[in-house]
């Protein structure tokens, strides 16, 4: 059983789905997200106001921001947050995956996951030693004809910072235009690249609607899940394993709320330790996300033109105000 069928969790349930000796269901709180807004690669601002797809997490009050909360989307749909990201195609750092491989995470250094990489990949550029061709997510480069894009990526190169033609290459660092997870014009997030072509399989079955609540222990062992889906609580069992794939927020969640996690914080809610585990829920790192707008007389912006239709028709409640 797969929970949560964003990025991951699609890619997990389609690569077990292919051994037709193994049934693989995979649980989704949100829907299937069949919409333009989704599809549309042009329309992804809307979702960082349009709560249809999107859990729309806050922060805590932070100090370093005058106590501000901050906004922290996150996809709740088929595809997960791969149908409301930016689509800009970037891998981490060769140096971060040899860093999880020296704390001794055999088989994660960058000579270990490259190979995923370039299987996953169909680049529009071809093969080679960094990229695949033949993979289920396609990667191209966008027309980028505004003036704007090319002056400041001139003015960077001024400024001391090199040209980087090809952020998953040799090096992630420098200035140039990113690739984008974008198929003829479509967003190819992993419910496009992952589970539509597999969706016949007899041996997958796709629960969407369905918010998992509660993982479900016999002794040490994860035998089951409950879950809220058509407004009951259900138990949904699995036969092998349940493998947790809600996202960076919701997997750690899912865990605490199961009795998985540090004693003090699962104390402090009333939750039963069943496997006292200190690092769950510790140690997220993610960026802030600033965009700064400028009115241009030379360039159209589809976000705006997106955004600003969707507000006309209803779909977005009106502009987050943080
Ligand atoms: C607005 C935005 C822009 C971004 N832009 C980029 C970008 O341009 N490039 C890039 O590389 N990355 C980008 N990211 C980050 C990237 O999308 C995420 O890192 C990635 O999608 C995370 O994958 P995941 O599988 O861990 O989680 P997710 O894709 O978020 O999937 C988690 C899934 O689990 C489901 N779920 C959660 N809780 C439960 C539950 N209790 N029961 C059942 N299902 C549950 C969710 O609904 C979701 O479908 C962006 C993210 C956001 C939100």
């Amino acid at each position: 059983m797969v929970v949560g069928a964003g990025s991951s969790g699609a890619v997990v349930a389609n690569r077990l789905s292919e051994d037709s000796a193994i049934s693989v269901a995979l649980i989704e709180a949100g829907g299937e997200g069949r919409s333009a807004l989704i599809d549309m690669p042009g329309a992804f601002g809307v979702h960082a106001l349009l709560k249809r797809y999107n859990w729309g997490f806050e922060s805590e009050r932070c100090r370093g921001t005058a106590y501000r909360r901050h906004f922290c989307p996150r996809g709740k749909v088929l595809g997960g947050s791969s149908s409301i990201n930016g689509m800009v195609y970037i891998r981490g750092d060769a140096s971060d995956y040899d860093h999880w491989a020296q704390l001794g995470n055999r088989g994660w250094s960058y000579t270990d996951v490259l190979p995923y990489f370039r299987r996953a990949e169909a680049n529009s550029r071809g093969a080679d030693e960094f990229h695949g061709a033949d993979g289920p997510l396609s990667v191209s480069d966008v027309p980028n004809d505004y003036q704007a894009a090319e002056a400041f990526v001139e003015a960077a190169k001024q400024a001391g910072h090199r040209e980087n033609l090809d952020f998953n290459g040799a090096r992630l660092n420098g200035v140039g235009a990113y690739q984008f997870t974008v198929r003829d014009g479509q967003r190819c997030g992993t419910r496009l690249a992952y589970i539509d072509p597999v969706v016949a399989r007899r041996n997958l079955t796709i629960l969407s609607h369905s918010h998992a609540l509660k993982i479900n222990l016999a002794g040490r062992r994860a035998v089951s899940v409950d879950a809220r889906r058509g407004g009951a609580r259900v138990t949904i069992r699995a036969r092998r394993e349940i493998i947790v794939c809600c996202g960076a927020f919701a997997t750690p969640q899912l865990l605490m709320l199961s009795g998985i996690g540090p004693h003090d914080e699962l104390a402090a809610h009333g939750i039963e330790v069943l496997h006292g585990l200190r690092g769950v829920g510790r140690n997220l790192i993610d960026h802030p996300d600033v965009a700064v707008g400028y009115r241009s007389r030379r360039a159209a912006c589809c976000t705006y033109s997106a955004m600003r239709r969707a507000t006309l028709s209803g779909e977005v409640g009106g502009w987050h105000n943080p």
